[in-house]
């Protein structure tokens, strides 16, 4: 019986798979670089688990000045990164399949949050889930009073005992008053 290729061992760097931020960076590049993208990297302060750097590479193909322009992130939860850069890798690596109109340009992202790819974490260096706060902090958040009445019982500031109770008895009194699917 034929066994299964585990595609992120293999040596072979045309292909877009890879478990580890540095193949997933070093093919992504090899393909970008093939599709005549023009390339820039921004650098991360901080390092990888092997002490090396780590960065978010951008690649862009068609004309600068495109009117229509698609952007492709990858990695914004950190540990997924390596399914978004094989995307990208891999549609960059089928160049000859397509062909851009004139009109539109393609920004490509790699691994945006690199360190959390890096570290296999979701969020940030700073613990932070980037898809939950692509929020504009100087501006007012949205009204949600729906949500501020029941918060009180989905999270609680501090795990204490005390404060646990306080918060299971919040969610418990919402959820009665409201109904068990008002709440899920
Ligand atoms: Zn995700």
């Amino acid at each position: 019986m034929m066994q299964p290729r585990d595609l992120t061992q293999s040596a072979d760097t045309s292909l877009p798979f890879a478990l580890d931020y540095a193949t997933m960076r070093q093919r992504f590049l090899a393909a970008a670089r093939a599709a005549g993208a023009a390339l820039s990297e921004h650098i991360h302060p901080l390092h990888g688990p092997d002490g090396k750097t780590i960065a978010t590479d951008v690649a862009m193909i068609g004309q600068a000045d495109a009117p229509k322009l698609m952007v492709m992130i990858s990695g914004t939860h950190g540990v997924e990164g390596a399914y978004g850069s094989a995307c990208q890798t891999a549609w960059l690596a089928q160049k000859a399949n397509w062909a851009l109109p004139d009109d539109t340009a393609v920004l490509m992202i790699h691994l945006i949050n690199p360190w959390g790819t890096a570290w296999s974490r979701r969020v940030n260096e700073d613990n932070v889930d980037l898809n939950r706060n692509f929020i504009d902090w100087t501006a007012r958040p949205p009204e949600n009073p729906r949500l501020c009445r029941t918060a009180l019982g989905l999270g609680c500031a501090r795990l204490g005992w005390a404060g646990r109770i306080a918060a299971d008895d919040a969610l418990a009194e919402q959820t009665q008053a409201k109904g068990q699917t008002a709440m899920s």
